[in-house]
């Protein structure tokens, strides 16, 4: 009863001084005097204080109630005090538990204040209280305290316990003690801490306390609870020994060890430090409790030898405590952290988080995140909830600096394991049903609690700049606010991304991007996108599917994307006063009069100018994984998306935008808007050339792009946002929720479990592929059917896996690759296995049978020139690692001549890999050779990383390809006409092929683009695709000119003709043309005499032997017989490829080893190569011996003996040049008399090479013992018997293979 009066009296004084302070008190305003305690009443009113002055950064809440009702008052100080945020730390320290150890309840205010008042301005405080949910209690025992003497420094039992007589730390449940310590009732303090500690899942915290200076850690008693000197170990020992020393040390005091408290003067801590039960044992404490069941890591701090020291000490011992109060503090940021989410993205709560080699768990929160504080180290963690499949992840490496974010995603148990690099079936993911009912089942009206922004209006750009930044300062733990370029007059392009750890790939999430206010003029799609951002951060952690939807995916808003455009009119619209007379700001800018939203250029290499914003954004969509984007605008009400897409997308696309506004009827009003509005005087027609934003994403991009409309009105006045806002805000939330219906996982390498990123995701049936994240993810959008799935990634072997999509159910499908069994490898090794292939290649059916097992292209058709160059991009786009996609030139009309290169070593070309030209289109009208070309590229590249052949083949070779030289005269091409001339010709009437006259200053452009490449030299190899005929022509096309080299030429053709179906038959069987070609092989004068031909001057000008092929007699076949073409034509044109790996190739040096440049390769006297700069040189030659001539500037000639091979690669030749020969240089006076020397000198010559060793395969010619070599230099007279003579030693001039 008395104590009830007391009780009453005592809220009603509390309660009156903090009235009577918040209105007329200016005193509890002031600074921190350190001078004095506060009793009940002064730590309440002071605790006031606080809320009043900062409200935005702490709240005051009471955990319950003390014995004799005192409040337990609980400080929360943190960037947004007034909610629980997902992905923070809690943090507490509890003061004064030991009502007569009063030092930690005052030094708690102090650091209370110490953190509000520095909010702001210290950086180290700012990002604590930004990043941290700290909650200070300065005392849990305030009756006790009210009994407690000022300078009684070893305390009294009835001030150290509760009003009920219990010492508040030996109330808690014990481990090695089943029963209640106390009795019910008697100690509500104890029950409200716990209640409230196992309510927050608190992750670390300190327990103050007075009495010595010390830190003592878990466990705090032992099962035999002796006194005192067990030292009782925890899970976490190493661990808490560290927390424990991270205050000692920091204390300075603390940190010697030997308080030399009056009570024990000779008392000491090694480095400050105990366990708990090792000092003394104290069964029921608080911090055990915590550890073992409040998921929190506590250590006690004593913090002074005297319990209650005279208020003067109180300065004193609050500059000893603060630095460690505030790094013991810090230290919640330390080891692992993360989510546990399902397949869906839906945060655990209550899921174990295990570390191996421990068995102390800790559990998710409520929004399933977790922290598990470890020391430095690498561990293998686990995450398990009930109903899941657990997840372990290993090797996770823990850092000091930060913790290491690791988020788990399980599957449920009924979700069948997905096998590495088994196939996997479908799995049904019960998370995340289809929540378009969500919004059904809640009708038109908005889900309440949710906080609509109150201040809409019309931002400028620094006003936007500004709100921007606000946000992102007020709900940092869920935005990351960047900029990805600027506009043309320097403002800034700002993204807002919002999601919990924003900025960073994570597992599971999936990301989507809003565009907005791409025209000027277009406010709507910029404020609608800025209410967004506020209401996502506003509602979150309060509304369940905002919160939902921030948690599980990564939002990427870009209000404005013409703020140039935008502030013209928006002074505009200021000066006016109205919202609908001008509408000028469709333009980009003042000085550029060009519409954002169109126009993005088709070509990626065009030389046209690109405007920096959509440079901005077009790279921004591409370096990011996003799966679905939108831009958002005002004009029109609905979603749209591109027109010209794959069948099977267009079902996706349908889904999505159905989903974002059919299935709402009460979205369906007023739909129709009046555009262009006869007021939009600058309103630019679609007809701009170009493309928009969505198809362009849709061709060059992993994401699918959606136009949404939310208002007729370009520009509503400002009342009208949030009528806007609040009709159709559901729109921009259910397409969130869309990027959830993809089928999504992982790519993962089977034997580390890395995940892939970049690999390729290709839905068979859709030219659309999406490709994984950093850690290797991917998701990609299908509407409900069966699928095959294609992952594939530039060294391992392609997976095939079906799905199954059903109305209601996503798909995770995680793919293991294996890596190709052919590793990249240098050296010899890799150089046999290859010499093996090559060998196996050239057998008899070798090839036939690798054209079998190639993954089929199956993309034939007939291309525009549009369509042609949107393949090549996206070729280019889908396999980056060994695709470049380059301009050559443009046509008279302005197309682009396209080459293609595809290679291995993209990056790093290999001075010996060969490197070889396949050419098509110099006649418009002969339109097989592209598409032919292009199936050609796409079968490389897809069978790139999983067939080892063809990976070999291109890792080790250079293949360029132009599909289309006469881009203007192919559109003009009709199909079905076999014989037309309509294309053969350039727009200017030139037949491109009697254009190649070198020395001709005034080429047609097509023409300078091809001799540009051709001069650019390096090609050992060229196959130029034509029609009308059934048969390979080989140089030279103009009759004066003798063939040098007749016989590689010949052989060359040979290998083409024969490797086709029917063609080496030699009956061509056309109309027009000869009717008989042996071997289907022809010099090309003898087919169609003309000069100026591409392939002449290929030889003339770079050496570069080229062959034309003549694929069939009809110039434009229908487009069915394609197939039959390509299958015919396919063997020939990798047995080129094959062709340019073998010949003869070498490198040039001189006696230091310093490559020899423009050294000339002669064989039988004809110039065959040059070296390059690197003094590489490659050539072909028919198989057999051959004799050479390797003559540089300077140095004396080499004679050489090769045997080449039909079915070896060309193995390097060292030639060294030893010796120069400047004082030589009138040698030619010597050699007309010294046949008999010469002999001598080539008896030498012979025995050389018998001696000579081998060198990794080759055979090294030493020249140190030959002098005389003027004698033998090509303009000796002697040369044709030297070169007799030599036939009779064949044997001896062999280059060995191994
Ligand atoms: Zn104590």
């Amino acid at each position: 009863m008395m104590s009830n009066v007391w009780f009453t009296l005592s809220r009603l004084f509390a309660i009156l001084h903090v009235v009577h302070y918040v209105t007329c008190t200016p005193e509890s305003d002031s600074e921190e005097t350190y001078n004095k305690y506060y009793n009940y009443a002064g730590l309440t009113r002071r605790l006031w204080s606080f809320v009043e002055k900062y409200p935005h950064i702490c709240s005051l809440e009471s955990v319950g109630k003390s014995a004799e009702g005192r409040e337990l008052w609980v400080m929360r100080v943190t960037a947004h005090s007034e909610r629980n945020e997902p992905g923070k730390p809690r943090f507490r320290y509890v003061g004064n538990m030991h009502g007569d150890e009063a030092v930690s309840r005052q030094v708690l205010v102090y650091l209370t204040e110490y953190l509000l008042t520095r909010y702001g301005t210290d950086p180290r405080v700012t990002e604590l209280v930004n990043s941290t949910d700290i909650y200070i209690m300065p005392s849990m025992n305030p009756d006790g305290f009210e009994k407690a003497t000022e300078g009684d420094c070893t305390g009294s039992s009835a001030a150290r316990q509760n009003a009920k007589h219990v010492d508040l730390n030996r109330g808690f449940p014990d481990q090695f003690d089943q029963l209640p310590r106390v009795l019910e009732g008697d100690a509500p303090e104890v029950t409200a801490v716990m209640s409230w500690i196992l309510h927050k899942k608190f992750v670390l915290s300190g327990n103050l306390h007075g009495g010595s200076v010390v830190a003592s850690y878990p466990f705090d008693d032992s099962s035999s609870h002796i006194a005192s000197g067990v030292y009782s170990h925890s899970p976490d020992d190493a661990l808490f020994r560290y927390l424990a020393q991270t205050y000692a040390e920091n204390h300075p005091i603390m940190k010697e060890g030997r308080p030399r408290c009056p009570y024990d003067p000779d008392e000491g801590f090694k480095d400050g430090i105990t366990n708990g039960a090792a000092w003394y044992d104290v069964p029921g404490g608080m911090q055990d409790f915590s550890y073992l069941q409040g998921n929190c890591f506590e250590v006690t701090f004593e913090l002074s030898c005297c319990k209650y020291p005279f208020a003067s000490e109180l300065h004193t011992e609050w500059k000893n405590n603060r630095e460690a109060l505030l790094t013991y503090m810090e230290k919640v940021h330390m080891g692992v952290n993360g989510y546990v989410m399902t397949s869906a993205g839906i945060g655990l709560p209550g899921a174990n988080i295990s570390v191996a080699g421990n068995n102390h768990n800790i559990t998710t929160w409520i929004f399933g995140d977790y922290f598990r504080l470890l020391l430095p180290g690498t561990y293998n963690i686990t995450a398990s909830s009930s109903g899941y499949l657990p997840k372990t992840v290993n090797n996770v490496t823990v850092t000091e600096d930060k913790a290491t974010l690791l988020n788990f995603i399980l599957n449920t148990s009924s979700e069948k394991m997905q096998m590495p690099g088994f196939l996997a079936s479908p799995v049904p993911s019960t998370a995340f049903t289809p929540t378009v009912r969500i919004f059904d089942n809640q009708g038109a009206s908005t889900p309440e609690p949710l906080v609509h922004p109150q201040d809409i209006r019309h931002h400028s750009y620094l006003d936007m700049e500004l709100f921007l930044q606000q946000i992102n300062t007020v709900h940092s733990s869920i935005t990351h606010l960047y900029s990805i370029g600027q506009s043309a007059q320097g403002r800034e392009l700002y993204v807002m991304e919002i999601s919990t750890n924003a900025g960073i790939d994570q597992p599971g999430k999936p990301e989507i991007v809003f565009v907005g206010n791409l025209h000027g003029s277009d406010a709507v799609g910029k404020e609608m996108l800025l209410i967004l951002v506020e209401y996502l951060c506003s509602n979150y952690g309060s509304e369940a599917l905002v919160t939902r939807l921030v948690n599980s995916t990564r939002v990427h808003i870009l209000p404005s994307m013409n703020p140039d455009g935008y502030e013209m009119v928006f002074e505009a619209q200021k000066y006016f006063g109205t919202n609908s007379d001008f509408s000028g700001g469709v333009r980009y800018s003042s000085n550029q009069n060009t519409d954002l939203s169109k126009n993005f250029p088709d070509q990626s290499y065009g030389e046209d100018f690109v405007q920096p914003e959509k440079a901005a954004v077009m790279s921004w969509i591409k370096t990011h994984s996003f799966v679905l984007s939108a831009s958002v605008l005002g004009g029109m009400i609905g979603v749209k998306y591109p027109n010209s897409v794959d069948s099977l997308d267009e079902d996706v696309f349908k889904l999505i935008a159905e989903a974002c506004f059919v299935k709402y009827p009460f979205l369906q009003l007023s739909q129709a808007c009046d555009l262009p509005r006869p007021k939009d005087r600058n309103y630019i027609k679609p007809s701009a050339p170009g493309i928009d934003m969505q198809t362009w994403a849709y061709r060059n991009t992993g994401t699918l792009g959606f136009t949404i409309g939310l208002s007729c009105d370009l520009y509503p006045q400002a009342k009208d946002l949030l009528t806007y806002w609040k009709r159709y805000h559901v729109v921009l939330l259910q397409f969130i929720q869309q990027v959830h219906f993809s089928v999504r996982g992982r790519v993962t390498d089977v034997q580390s479990g890395q995940g892939i990123v970049n690999s390729t995701i290709v839905v068979e049936g859709s030219r659309h592929h999406v490709h994984t994240s950093k850690s290797g993810q991917y998701w990609r959008p299908l509407a409900p059917g069966a699928y095959k799935i294609q992952a594939f990634a530039p060294g391992y072997s392609a997976v095939v896996v079906p799905v199954r999509v059903l109305e209601t159910q996503v798909e995770q499908v995680d793919i293991g690759l294996s890596p190709e069994p052919l590793a990249h490898s240098e050296g010899q090794l890799e150089g046999e296995e290859f010499q093996k292939l090559l060998e196996d290649l050239s057998s008899t059916s070798g090839l036939e049978q690798l054209v079998q097992s190639l993954l089929p292209g199956g993309m034939l058709h007939y291309r525009t020139y549009r369509e042609r160059s949107d393949f090549l991009q996206e070729l280019t786009l889908t396999f980056p690692q060994i695709t470049r996609l380059y301009s050559l030139g443009h046509s008279w009309e302005f197309r682009t001549i396209w080459a293609l290169e595809i290679t291995g070593n993209l990056e790093s070309p290999q001075p010996t890999e060969p490197k070889m030209r396949y050419v098509a289109g110099v006649h418009g009208n002969a339109a097989v050779g592209p598409e032919l070309l292009l199936e050609f590229a796409f079968v490389l590249c897809i069978n790139y990383g999983g067939n080892p052949t063809i990976t070999k083949l291109v890792d080790r070779s250079r293949i360029v390809i132009v599909p289309c030289v006469n881009p203007d005269g192919r559109e003009l091409a009709q199909e079905g006409k076999c014989f037309s001339t309509a294309g053969l010709t350039n727009a200017h009437g030139v037949d491109l092929d009697t254009d190649f006259l070198s020395g001709s200053l005034s080429v047609q452009p097509e023409t300078r683009a091809m001799m540009d490449l051709i001069r650019e030299g390096g090609f050992s190899l060229s196959v130029n695709l034509e029609g009308g005929s059934l048969l390979v022509t080989y140089p030279y096309d103009r009759t004066t000119q003798p063939a040098h080299n007749e016989e590689t030429l010949k052989y060359l053709a040979v290998v083409y003709a024969g490797n086709h179906l029917g063609m080496h038959f030699g009956y061509p069987g056309c109309h027009i043309g000869p009717e008989s070609v042996p071997g289907g092989i022809l010099r090309g004068a003898e087919f169609s005499n003309h000069s100026g031909s591409m392939k002449d001057y290929s030889m003339d000008v770079s050496l570069c032997p080229e062959i034309t092929v003549y694929t069939g007699c009809c110039l434009y076949p229908p487009a069915e017989q394609l197939l039959s073409l390509w299958v015919e034509h396919r063997t020939s044109l990798f047995a080129m490829l094959l062709e340019v790996n073998k010949g003869l190739s070498g490198v040039v040096r001189d006696k230091e080893g310093q490559p020899v440049s423009d050294a000339v390769v002669r064989v039988n006297g004809s110039v065959l190569v040059h070296s390059d700069t690197q003094g590489y040189f490659h050539t072909l030659l028919p198989p057999g011996t051959h004799q050479l001539e390797i003559h540089a500037q300077g140095f004396q000639q080499q004679l050489w003996k090769v045997n080449v091979s039909s079915h070896q690669m060309a193995s390097p030749l060292v030639i060294e040049f030893t010796e120069n020969s400047t004082h030589f240089s009138q040698g030619v006076v010597l050699a007309a008399a010294t046949s008999i020397i010469t002999i001598l000198l080539f008896s030498l010559l012979i025995w050389h090479f018998r001696s000579a060793k081998f060198v990794n395969g080759v055979r090294w010619l030493r020249q140190e013992n030959l002098q005389m070599d003027p004698i033998v230099s090509e303009k000796s007279p002697l040369r044709g018997v030297f070169l007799e003579e030599s036939e009779s030693e064949d044997d001896a001039f062999y280059l060995e293979q191994h």
